[in-house]
């Protein structure tokens, strides 16, 4: 096994990160800006490093920084978690070229897959289906533009091939709102994402968000743990997400998680994977590919009593999966839901300290917070808190478990978006199950 590992990140993926190790015997190394020296992790970590200051780019985005942390701590491996470096390849690279083992794919798989144009074409070349789109990205020319968008058929969805977080995306509904949109778009990801590649897709008007969760290995070894389905979102960001999804069955599972291991194998895939979909009228159509852990794991382990932390942990360690596609079972239903430091209402940021944190309880409850009571939520990082995860034999206990625990939980001091979550689990539609992407803002009059 590893035998010391960097966290590389901040908030509850840090604190998961350092429990798996825990559980695995793995010692662990906190780094973390000047303003988190009071996070959970940091805290219960075994050793712990300030990388400098505030600032992301000046501390969990700086490379430098984190190498040498690594470096004086005689640290064997870094754990990215999510967002921040964890799909950036060059990180990969240096990491690895480092001396140290990058526990994520290789940096030339996160390469491919980071680049939403060659993502699709590699996926269209394995055999996964694709949303209709332009096959490569947008030149200058205005009359092919125009060619495509008609070939594909209005609306459209001008899409950055290096964006992400939601960003990066501007829905096209008529020829003469087609080429500024290209340009604005265009300008928009070259200042946030360093590369104006874009291209174009049809957009889909009602379709649902489900991604299935990989684990490969380094011997050839990779399977599938089943979808989940996060179509419950605002301004394309989750809110709350469920595995399996409701009304897929299971040979739709066993079509598409083939699809996705097949996919595994030809690019050579390592360590933990999600391959997102759109899914209308009973068809699936991929859109991209997170070469990391996801926000909303824990509901695929939930559903499998499969770790995926711990499993990344030993996938980096060279170790083989311990089971095979048909060892893989999977039980009842889990939700979860996304806590936000933020107003429920205008979905401001609301930074500041928590003066009363109190966990919910109960069968089938688990909290993924570094929450405490005194803890001061900074303003300079996004604002999540934690998640709650509810499982149970059936969707319908699941949903009546997060009901119960959307009650039972107290965090005063910092407004959350807890409100918003009781809402959404009174509604008729969410309790039926299947809503599409738009659901959520129709309901909340944003569209
Ligand atoms: P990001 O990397 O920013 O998360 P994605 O490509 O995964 O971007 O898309 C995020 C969300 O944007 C999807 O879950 C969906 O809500 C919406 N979206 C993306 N592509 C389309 C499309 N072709 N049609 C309709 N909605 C889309």
């Amino acid at each position: 096994m590893l035998d010391k590992i960097l966290i590389a990140n901040r908030g509850e993926i840090a604190l998961r990160i350092l429990r798996a190790c825990r559980e695995l015997g793995i010692k662990t190394v906190a780094v973390h800006s000047t303003a988190d020296g009071g996070l959970k992790h940091v805290l219960l970590a075994d050793e712990t490093v300030c990388i400098g200051p505030p600032q992301s780019s000046d501390s969990y985005l700086n490379m430098p920084a984190l190498i040498a942390a690594a470096e004086v701590t005689d640290s064997v491996a870094i754990h990215p978690g999510y967002g921040f470096l964890s799909e950036n390849a060059d990180f990969a690279e240096i990491v690895e070229a480092s001396g140290f083992v990058f526990i994520g794919p290789k940096a030339e798989t996160i390469r491919l897959m980071g680049d939403k144009v060659s993502a699709i074409r590699a996926m269209k070349t394995a055999g996964v289906p694709c949303v209709p789109g332009s096959d490569g990205p947008l030149d200058d020319d205005t009359q092919r533009n125009a060619r495509i968008a008609r070939e594909i058929g209005y609306p459209v969805i001008i899409k950055a091939s290096g964006g992400g977080g939601g960003r990066g995306m501007r829905v096209v509904h008529s020829e003469a709102a087609l080429f500024n949109a290209i340009s604005v778009t265009k300008t928009e990801a070259a200042s946030a994402f360093g590369n104006d590649q874009v291209y174009m897709e049809k957009f889909l008007e009602r379709p649902r968000h489900i991604e299935f969760q990989v684990l490969a290995d380094n011997h050839g070894n990779a399977v599938h743990l089943g979808e989940r389905d996060c179509s419950m979102q605002r301004r394309h960001q989750k809110v709350v997400e469920e595995a399996p999804a409701p009304g897929i069955t299971a040979k739709q599972r066993e079509r598409m998680g083939k699809r996705c291991v097949e996919a595994c194998h030809r690019i050579g895939y390592r360590g933990a994977g999600t391959f997102e979909f759109l899914y209308q009228d009973n068809e699936f159509y991929f859109i991209e590919m997170n070469t990391r852990v996801q926000v909303e794991h824990p509901v695929t382990e939930m559903i499998t009593d499969i770790d995926i932390v711990k499993m990344q942990l030993k996938i980096a360690a060279g170790e083989a999966l311990p089971f095979s596609q048909s060892d893989i079972e999977i039980r009842g239903h889990a939700i979860e839901c996304r806590i936000n430091a933020e107003d429920p209402r205008t979905f401001m940021p609301s930074p500041g300290t928590v003066t009363q944190w109190h966990a919910p309880g109960g069968p089938g409850i688990r909290v993924d917070s570094h929450l405490y009571s005194g803890y001061a939520v900074p303003p300079y990082y996004d604002s999540l808190l934690g998640k709650l995860i509810a499982h149970g034999d059936s969707r319908e206990t699941a949903v009546a478990r997060m009901n119960m625990a959307l009650q039972e939980i107290v965090v005063e001091g910092v407004r959350t978006n807890i409100p918003l979550h009781q809402e959404i689990f009174m509604h008729s539609a969410f309790r039926a199950g299947g809503t599409d992407i738009h659901y959520l803002e129709k309901r909340l009059g944003l569209k």
